[in-house]
């Protein structure tokens, strides 16, 4: 082990030392160990450290006390009992740890992450000791820097899924300076990082800090994707890393995270091994910078920027932030052009036998651009037959977007050969017509939906046409039309299509992809059409290079090897697994027992061996019931007591398997009163969660009820384990449980 390290650590020099431009100092090289050392403590030696379990509280213990060795004033604060909404208590026996750096301006800024991981057997390397990990880093290297503002470094309890209980009691308890900023991280341990877009798009500041910090650092490990902008616009994600807890309290605050395989997320995968030190390393570097940019201005960003629209578009190495009132104004230069243009052709364009004939072109033109977009998709879709899989670029997604654009490139050799031989008109007009026409339609529709981040595009593709109309030679407006798609590549991405994928669990309608490409594509197949009927180009001798034998077998050849390579290489292995949701419900008032399964992929590999030993249907979702004579009955009760005007609601007894929330509602007709936080409140609807820190279920609800007043109850504990001993097994698949025991009834 000792020999390991040291081998490690010196690879680890050789290898950083050899990448790195910059020379690496002393200093870099010990905080890069002391990065993984933290977390392989926490995700290795303490391991899996559930909210409120005695692991949790030694990995409490290990950074409170790096934080007191890196100079800081640092505490524990108890967390009991937190409000996560009006209607609901999370009850845990946990704590946060707050280190804090006093500075002479007024004001704070914040650093956080959580320090539990998910479950008993999730090690929550990545999540989140790789963030708890760069704070103590950060920590260190801010308390040996001069700073105006006090900084404060928070790890919490209760992760994502619970609620957010420990951000939200550190900002309800919180005495110190007020809180300008805060930065949380929720995985730093992979790839590259990024603002992240759940709950919301990252706002225009947060993107403009996280650029600031990278042109000091010079990570090259910063992600900016359009996407990352689009989607949460689109597709709100269920989720909120603890940057959520200070957005709601009004304090600016952003998340970074990173790009992590998703099937280790919440798994016992999720281990120190996978953790790559550079991603860590930049984000020390990255964090500490948005600090430094954040403590030498006012300490919290520009107000104006905070609900800012804008699109970032990645390109030429750095990214441009395209800002709301380009991206609305985008059309007036389309309208202008084309206006210009209108009234320069407007003999030609009231001639009503043209517009037949462009119309003509245009029908003509949806079949072949069908078939010139075919090629990657139909590629795609025979690796993924002969692989038996649906998503066969799901481990290599950039490999298979390259060989699916060879494809397509292929096929849009073909399609636009044949075209020629069946070209409706020989005037370019109807076609370039019909392009930019197209191309407004979508654009105008799009903005008239309020996108005006997707409508930029096509704002700048009909730009680039019509520009391209002023020019007489065809390699100019060539080189227009070039400019005006040039948008496009940045928005390649198909590993952000995967983790929205992944992340939302949402996917696509069948053949939408498909559908979103053709009409993508359908005005620039008019323009190269429209390009191919230049004079100049029609009455050259010989056609254009391009459709000659020896570039179509080229292009065949290419698109062979490409699928022969994405063919040879495996899309489930050890190294990225598909996910299956095992979701096991036990009805005991109903005496109900359900399971269901779904994973992106198909489930006939999957057996619940446990059950049945057949294999699963071959679907993507399905459902067992089974008899309730099977199975081994949890001892589980709901009792309540009356005294003194008072009605005690008790959830006790115990589930096989660990359990990880009890929970009790109660609901009523007419508003009851119940005890929360030391006092009664009216309500009419009450849950109140309970992290038990061992196998034994104890929870209760204290409550007066109005004379007569029937409440109804329903208990419900749920685990992380295979409660029903299903026992499902299938190579390179990764398994995630969530199950539940509920019982419900009245009290009289
Ligand atoms: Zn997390």
């Amino acid at each position: 082990m000792q020999a390991r390290g040291k081998l490690g650590s010196a690879l680890l020099a050789a290898s950083t030392a050899l990448l790195g431009c910059q020379r690496v100092s002393q200093e870099d090289l010990a905080a890069r160990q002391r990065l993984l050392q933290h977390v392989r403590q926490l995700a290795q030696e303490i391991g899996p450290r559930p909210t409120g379990s005695p692991a949790e509280a030694r990995a409490r213990e290990y950074i409170l006390r790096n934080l007191e060795e890196a100079g800081l004033a640092a505490s524990e604060e108890p967390v009991h009992e937190t409000r996560i909404s009006e209607t609901t208590d999370l009850v845990a026996d946990s704590a946060n740890v707050v280190g804090i750096l006093q500075g002479g301006t007024p004001g704070a800024i914040l650093v956080g992450a959580h320090h539990d991981s998910r479950n008993a057997h999730c090690p929550g390397a990545s999540d989140d000791a790789s963030g708890v990990a760069v704070l103590l880093e950060t920590a260190r290297r801010m308390a040996g820097r001069p700073h105006r503002h006090s900084l404060v470094f928070a790890t919490f309890t209760g992760e994502e899924t619970l609620g957010l209980p420990g951000s939200r009691e550190f900002i309800a308890n919180w005495k110190g300076p007020p809180l300008s900023a805060a930065i949380t991280m929720d995985f730093v341990g992979t790839g590259k990082v990024f603002v992240a877009p759940f709950p919301t798009a990252p706002g225009l500041w947060a993107s403009r800090l996280l650029a600031g910090a990278e042109a000091r650092a010079k990570t090259g490990r910063v992600l900016f994707d359009p996407w990352l902008v689009i989607v949460p616009r689109v597709l709100p994600l269920p989720y909120g890393a603890d940057h959520a807890s200070f957005l709601e309290a009004g304090i600016p605050a952003l998340n970074l995270s990173c790009q992590f395989p998703a099937w280790t997320y919440h798994t016992s995968q999720d281990t120190a091994s996978r953790v790559d030190p550079e991603t860590l390393f930049a984000s020390l570097e990255l964090v500490s910078s948005m600090v430094g940019i954040l403590d030498e201005g006012s300490g919290s960003p520009p107000e104006v920027e905070a609900r800012a629209e804008y699109l970032p578009l990645p390109m030429g190495g750095r990214v441009w932030f395209v800002p709301g009132p380009m991206l609305r104004g985008a059309g007036a230069i389309v309208i202008f052009l084309a206006g210009w243009q209108l009234f320069r052709q407007r003999r030609e364009l009231w001639h009503g036998g043209s517009w037949g004939e462009a119309i003509w072109v245009l029908l003509m033109s949806i079949p072949f651009t069908a078939l010139a977009v075919s090629g990657g998709f139909a590629m795609e879709w025979m690796l993924g037959y002969l692989a038996g899989v649906r998503h066969a670029w799901a481990a290599h997604p950039t490999s298979h977007l390259a060989g699916g654009l060879v494809a397509m490139l292929a096929t849009f050799w073909v399609s636009t050969g044949a075209f020629r031989f069946v070209r409706p008109s020989i005037r370019s007009g109807p076609y370039l017509t019909m392009a930019v026409l197209l191309q407004v339609a979508l654009a105008g529709g799009l903005a008239a939906l309020r996108r005006h981040d997707i409508a930029f595009g096509f704002w700048l593709g009909a730009a680039g046409m019509l520009a391209a109309s002023f020019c007489i030679s065809a390699s100019r407006r060539l080189a227009w039309g070039i400019l005006g798609v040039v948008w496009i590549l940045p928005i390649l991405s198909a590993t952000a299509y995967r983790m929205f994928l992944e992340l939302s669990g949402a996917s696509l309608p069948a053949f939408a992809l498909e559908g979103i490409v053709l009409v993508v594509a359908l005005p620039w197949f008019l323009f190269i059409e429209h390009l191919l009927c230049l004079p100049q180009v029609l009455l050259d001798r010989r056609p254009p290079r391009f459709w000659s034998l020896a570039v179509g077998g080229c292009l065949l050849a290419v698109t062979l090897g490409a699928a022969l390579l994405n063919a040879s290489r495996a899309s489930y292995d050890s190294n990225h697994r598909a996910v299956v949701e095992v979701g096991e419900s036990v009805d005991m008032t109903q005496r109900r027992v359900e399971a269901t399964f779904s994973s992106p992929e198909s489930l006939r590999v999957v057996r619940a061996s446990g059950w049945n030993p057949a294999p699963l249907p071959d679907v993507l979702w399905t459902q067992l019931s089974i008899a309730w004579e099977r199975i081994q009955t949890p001892d589980l009760q709901v009792e309540y007591d009356e005294e003194l005007g008072e009605t005690v609601l008790r959830l006790h007894g115990s589930v096989p398997g660990l359990p990880r929330m009890a929970s009790l509602t109660i609901r009523g007709s007419r508003p009851f009163e119940v005890m929360r936080g030391g006092a009664w409140e009216s309500t009419q609807r009450y849950r109140r969660v309970n992290l038990p820190s061992s196998g034994v279920i104890h929870q209760e609800i204290r409550l007066r009820r109005p004379e007569g007043e029937h409440l109804e109850y329903e208990g419900e504990v749920s685990t992380d384990d295979d409660l029903l001993g299903l026992n499902p097994t299938a190579s390179f698949r990764e398994f995630k449980f969530s199950s539940k025991v509920r019982l419900s009834g009245r009290i009289p």
